[in-house]
């Protein structure tokens, strides 16, 4: 997410850190630089000119020449506003329940997808908070063929309800779906529309028609962030016609410089709820104004990191880690295990976006290595025997030649691996 920015972001301010004291032409030619990033990142004129007079503004009123460390000053001022138009004073977004939301947007957006990981994300955060949703998902998107079975088959793969209804017009078929929710006792509805490859009148009046008869408590808009600014338009003219709490800004993984998330709020007024980062059910991620902004500016995003980790790593295996590093007795085989927690995190260059200072400093193709790397000794790992594992003194030439043939791999890569795994050694001692 915003990948783009924050490598602009992140070398503008290191360089200027570097530089002891700020003078007015230095503010002048940061800000430039600023403005020329959010350009490039297809950020609209309009909104750029309205962002750089905000922090000119502020860069006036605090008088941050003369201050101490002013480059850092600088870069707060600009992490405030960008905060700001990100949407930060609003109130966090919530549902309440009985929930049905009407899932609007155009064909290829990611609609369909997005409903399976809301669905995900709704039953995971009741789970938490120990209670259970009976979520039912329903589609009356009988433009796209294919729609309708593919919500069928991620409701299966969430564990929620699907109904298929009987009826062919979209209409009638959402008043059909929104019936069976509540004569089955469905606390949550989730109800996907029919897109268009366009913003197209027969399709705003189908959604208008159902949004009047079955007055759905919450319509959201699903966006393509790779569309730039394009999807401005688009959820100006689903506003204008429709009406939406919120929007969720999907793709947000791929290579869209951003520039639509950017200005979504100022120009529309309305929160970025979510974030799809990525095609799984589990990539949907709440949108938070000030850890965006954080990330923009190459401070990292702990944060969401740990989070994510508490997420997707048992309370069992972090003890079992946290007992492996206390007792100094850290064998290969608690590396392997670490090894494979941090890859149900996320793969390496997932999670060195997280990381402070990440945007600006390491290559694709150095994390691409790094990931071959892993790979790689996972499959001498898993070559070993366990005796192996657990006492690496034992290994000699021919235990070497051994592993290395059953992972496919030279003798020098098993040796590598060694190597890492008594540098690792070092860090746990301290
Ligand atoms: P719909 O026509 O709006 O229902 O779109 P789909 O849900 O079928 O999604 C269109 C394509 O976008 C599919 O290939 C999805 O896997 C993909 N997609 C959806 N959301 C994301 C996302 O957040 N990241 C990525 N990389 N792909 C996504």
């Amino acid at each position: 997410m915003f990948d783009f920015l924050s490598q602009k972001f992140s070398s503008l301010f290191s360089s200027l850190e570097s530089s002891k004291k700020l003078t007015e032409h230095n503010i002048q030619e940061t800000l430039h630089s600023v403005e020329q990033a959010l350009l490039e990142a297809d950020v609209p004129y309009g909104v750029v000119q309205t962002f750089i007079a905000a922090v000119k503004m502020d860069v006036v009123g605090q008088k941050i020449t003369g201050a101490l460390k002013p480059a850092e000053q600088l870069m707060m001022i600009v992490e405030q506003k960008i905060v700001e138009f990100l949407g930060g004073s609003d109130a966090a977004f919530s549902f309440s329940f009985p929930l049905t939301v009407m899932v609007m947007g155009l064909q290829g957006s990611g609609k369909t997808t997005t409903i399976g990981k809301l669905a995900y994300k709704i039953k995971k955060d009741a789970e938490k908070n120990n209670t259970v949703r009976r979520i039912l998902v329903g589609s009356v998107d009988f433009y796209r063929p294919a729609a309708i079975d593919q919500l069928e088959v991620l409701a299966k793969q969430v564990g929620i309800s699907f109904y298929r209804a009987q009826s062919n017009d979209p209409v009638m078929a959402a008043k059909e779906i929104m019936f069976f929710g509540r004569e089955n006792g469905h606390d949550v509805v989730l109800l996907d529309t029919a897109g268009r490859l366009h913003i197209d009148n027969s399709m705003l009046q189908e959604l208008q028609e159902i949004d009047a008869l079955l007055r759905p408590s919450h319509k959201i808009l699903v966006l393509d962030a790779m569309t730039g600014q394009e999807s401005l338009a688009v959820a100006k003219a689903f506003d204008d016609t429709i009406g939406f709490q919120g929007a969720i800004l999907t793709k947000m993984d791929s290579d869209t410089r951003g520039g639509a998330a950017f200005a979504f709020r100022f120009v529309l007024k309305k929160p970025i709820v979510f974030v799809g980062e990525g095609e799984k059910v589990t990539d949907l991620n709440v949108f938070y104004p000030d850890r965006a902004a954080e990330r923009m500016l190459g401070m990292g995003d702990i944060r969401s990191l740990l989070e994510r980790a508490e997420e997707k790593v048992s309370a069992a295996e972090h003890e079992k880690a946290e007992q492996a590093l206390k007792s100094g007795a850290f064998t290969l085989q608690d590396f392997a295990d670490q090894m494979a927690m941090m890859n149900k995190i996320g793969s390496l260059s997932q999670l060195l976006k997280y990381m402070p200072g990440m945007g600006l400093n390491i290559s694709s193709e150095m994390i691409q290595r790094g990931e071959v790397e892993l790979i790689r000794f996972r499959a001498i790992i898993s070559s070993m025997t366990l005796k192996e594992r657990l006492n690496t003194t034992i290994l000699n030439n021919s235990r070497m030649q051994r592993i290395a043939q059953g992972a496919g791999v030279a003798v020098a890569d098993v040796t590598k691996l060694l190597k890492r795994f008594e540098e690792a050694k070092q860090y746990v001692k301290i």
